[in-house]
């Protein structure tokens, strides 16, 4: 129900977890986060509270300074740690709010081609077909954007790629999604309510917007593959 992620020059764990607790007004049932780390993809996933991820994280923590988190309010799948996001697949880690509605169509695609599923989540299936295509020798992007055009449904998204610490993916088609810009470091969050401990430069996705993040860029795609420009905004927060 809530979507964050980091490419940052601190820890991204405690960064994430701040940002998503800002987001648990929302609601959620389940939370979690991945990071990549010396090239390492890893993730940590609870049930039930933020401080439940918390405590999980005191005991395994998680480093890196590259990181996508996620709070779920569950839609395909019950509320269990294996489905809780983010979802990985080989190389890819994905966050998801919303509803991917041909998932099961997408679902028997994958599974001719002999690909199983360890969830009940549409979700996962967003993970699954990007490294499928990844696996078929398309670099990260684009197969993250050829992904995202094979969706139906009302989706936010970002991905996060093994091996890649300075490339992110956010998504966005009929749920909310922020870019947060920093000096030398970019957010996504669900809203500005998220990022604003850390950035109060706010560039808002719109409607079918493909965004390619680095440290010091990013590069928009709206829904008709042309680069686009969204505005930098200052975020006021009142107290
Ligand atoms: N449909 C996804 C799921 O059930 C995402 C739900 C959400 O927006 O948190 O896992």
């Amino acid at each position: 129900c809530g979507i964050v992620g980091v490419l940052g020059n601190h820890e991204a764990a405690p960064i994430l977890v701040e940002a998503l607790k800002r987001l648990e007004y929302r609601g959620y049932d389940s939370a979690g986060i991945a990071t990549v780390n010396n090239g390492d993809l890893a993730r940590r996933r609870a049930v039930g509270k933020l401080a439940n991820l918390s405590d999980l994280l005191v005991h395994e923590p998680l480093a890196g300074k590259s990181g996508i988190g996620h709070t779920r309010w569950a839609t395909h799948g019950a509320p269990t740690v294996g489905n809780a996001h983010p979802h990985r697949a080989g190389r890819v880690a994905v966050v998801h709010n919303g509803i991917i509605e041909n998932f099961k169509d997408l679902r028997a695609d994958l599974g001719r081609k002999g690909i199983t599923f360890a969830t009940e989540t549409d979700t996962e299936t967003v993970a699954l077909l990007c490294e499928s295509l990844i696996a078929d020798g398309k670099a990260p992007v684009d197969a993250a954007y050829e992904t995202v055009q094979q969706l139906d449904g009302a989706f936010a998204l970002a991905f996060l790629f093994e091996g890649e610490e300075d490339l992110m993916i956010a998504a966005r088609k009929g749920s909310p999604l922020a870019v947060g810009h920093g000096n030398g470091e970019m957010f996504v969050g669900s809203d500005a309510i998220a990022l604003a401990p850390f950035t109060d430069e706010i560039s808002y996705l719109e409607e079918g917007d493909f965004a390619v993040l680095t440290r010091n860029s990013l590069e928009i795609r709206d829904q008709r593959g042309a680069i686009a420009n969204r505005e930098k905004r200052k975020i006021v927060l009142e107290n």
